[in-house]
């Protein structure tokens, strides 16, 4: 059964991103590198998004939320959502993930609203901001 993906404004993400049932997914690849991130996001890169699907969903166990972006939220972080939206439906994943979003406008569109970004350079950002 396909899930629905909605999208989530930044605003909104502000607000609830510390909910510790929310994961929030990068999905670009070097620019993480270069252009910081949201603090508390992990890092799934595109171009090696499929293969790391199950580590992605043993990253986000016991999440109910995963909030998907890249730069602009237009073409990588729809895809991956919606790639991830489906192998969990493929393996009937029993673990508890119930919405899979995306955010609107990506990690520019939170960068240049002014919004918390982080600089450190782990995969699996801990910074709180
Ligand atoms: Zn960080």
């Amino acid at each position: 059964m396909a899930r629905s993906i909605r999208y989530i404004t930044g605003s909104q993400l502000l607000n609830v991103r510390r909910h510790p049932n929310i994961a929030i997914v990068d999905v670009r690849d070097d620019e993480r590198s270069y252009d910081g991130h949201i603090a508390g996001s992990l890092h799934f890169p595109s171009d090696t998004f499929l293969d790391n699907l199950p580590t992605l969903l043993e990253a986000t166990k016991g999440k109910d939320t995963l909030v998907f972006h890249c730069a602009l939220s237009q073409v990588r972080g729809p895809k991956c959502a919606r790639r991830f939206s489906d192998y969990v439906s493929e393996i009937n994943d029993e673990m508890g993930i119930k919405n899979v979003m995306i955010l609107e406008r990506g990690y520019n569109g939170w960068e240049a609203s002014g919004r918390p970004v982080c600089r450190c350079t782990n995969n699996a950002c801990k910074v709180e901001l």
